[in-house]
């Protein structure tokens, strides 16, 4: 195990896909079992890791002079809750008479004075001392990008046949948004008549856990590729996975070996404001109730719709391919099955499209213990990227909130024991996603 581990993490940072890169790839081997197995054994934590340095005090100095707050606040109905978010909080938690998030304390003061009641309130950097046992270097089973890299070139490596691994375009900062590809016959961005099924993790940089799961169904697939099933499906569609829109956050996020608590893209706005929400940035009714248009915002929607690289990557990504008809866009937390609209409250228009949406998430509510619901249901969000992809493209997309159901539960950073039941569980949901990707239609004719 150590020995893997140790080759695991002697990285080399990978730019573009040359022969010489994935030959070195094929010779390393993540097995789904190993991968998992690496997450649970206590040994991970002798390992050292690319990661800095702790500091030596407990303090958690890379919040202090974050302006953010942890709070909570009375609302008790979904205009409500959206109201909130339009004003900047970014809702986390909702309970029958409250909810909680971060918000800037610009938008703290903001609340204040529009009468909210916020009956509690703490500064980010004391909230986060909740989590300080999840600190980074006890979290390395998760994969940053250059780990995430690595696991796709040998997986791609060791299934060229079917496999393939291409970037849809840059992040901000420069990163390729690696995408692998699984057709039998279509490679790298060719177009293909097949069913399409995609699967996105990480448009928010801190939810880890959204990149785990798509990785390592990649994984899983591409071992089992000679299960019956599987095979039917490798061979009959058109499979994308992207585990990791959002690199640059996702890297910031970890970058000091403290969490930052950092949702957004890295986009540095002329305010000098970091970020961009990814997730308000589709041009869906952009910009209008639950987004906010605070560049201090955790869910500042951007100057316009598709403002942003990593948006717009995944906008012409779909817009190249007719044939895609199903998507996954992975988030944490709160253990639910969301379904458009999003940004509206009116469900569905189209009576058949709402049944298939329903019968979908009741599915795969059922494999992975989670609620499903019309995301809106919970509060108003405009821009999100299903909304677009089902509204502009037609694609039957479904946003998951991966575990936990809470912050008491680890919320953004829960640790990596809870790794395993939730790939498992959303493995199998991403399956049956699968298994109804040639005709979504079928699930609703008896
Ligand atoms: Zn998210």
């Amino acid at each position: 195990m150590k020995l893997f581990l140790t080759l695991f993490f002697f990285l080399a940072s990978f730019s573009s896909l040359y022969a010489n890169d994935m030959e070195k790839a094929a010779e390393k081997s993540f097995s789904f079992k190993q991968l998992l197995k690496s997450i649970s054994d206590p040994d991970i934590k002798d390992i050292s890791f690319s990661l800095p340095e702790l500091p030596k005090s407990n303090e958690n100095f890379v919040l202090n002079g974050d302006e953010r707050y942890f709070i909570t606040v009375l609302a008790s109905t979904r205009e409500e809750r959206t109201k909130l978010m339009k004003l900047g909080l970014d809702i986390q938690e909702i309970y029958d008479t409250k909810v909680s998030g971060i918000a800037h304390a610009k938008t703290v003061t903001l609340l204040s004075e529009k009468g909210y009641v916020i009956l509690s309130k703490m500064a980010l950097s004391e909230y986060a001392q909740n989590f300080l046992k999840d600190f980074p270097v006890n979290d390395s089973a998760y994969h940053n990008y250059d780990e995430m890299i690595q696991v796709l070139q040998s997986i791609t490596a060791q299934n060229r046949d079917i496999a393939s691994l291409y970037s849809i375009g840059k992040s901000v900062e420069g990163r390729d948004i690696w995408t692998l590809r699984i057709n039998t016959n279509a490679k790298g961005d060719k177009k293909s008549d097949k069913p399409g099924a995609v699967f996105i993790g990480a448009h928010h940089a801190r939810e880890h856990l959204s990149v785990e799961v798509p990785l390592l169904h990649a994984v899983w697939l591409l071992e089992n590729r000679n299960k019956p099933e599987i095979k039917q499906y490798i061979e009959s569609l058109d499979i994308y996975i992207i585990p990791m829109l959002n690199p640059d956050g996702a890297e910031y996020d970890i970058s000091t070996g403290k969490y930052k608590w950092h949702r957004k893209n890295m986009r540095k706005n002329p305010d000098g404001n970091i970020g961009v929400d990814l997730n308000r940035n589709y041009d869906f009714r952009w910009g209008g109730a639950g987004a906010s248009h605070h560049t201090y915002s955790d869910t500042y929607c951007g100057p316009k719709a598709f403002s942003e690289p990593e948006a717009m990557a995944a906008k012409k990504f779909f817009e190249s391919r007719n044939n895609l008809k199903t998507y996954i866009s992975y988030h944490s937390y709160a253990e639910l099955i969301l379904y458009p609209w999003g940004g509206i409250y009116e469900p569905v228009e189209n009576e058949k499209d709402r049944k298939v949406f329903m019968v979908m998430a009741k599915k795969m509510a059922t494999l992975t213990g989670y609620r499903d619901k019309q995301s809106s249901d919970l509060y108003a969000a405009t821009g999100d990227a299903t909304d677009w992809t089902y509204g502009n493209r037609g694609v039957f997309s479904f946003t998951i909130e991966l575990s936990p159901s809470s912050g008491w539960r680890g919320g953004f950073y829960p640790g990596t024991s809870i790794i395993e039941k939730t790939v498992k569980d959303n493995i199998a949901a991403a399956n049956y996603l699968l298994s109804v990707t040639d005709n979504p239609y079928k699930v609703i004719v008896r």
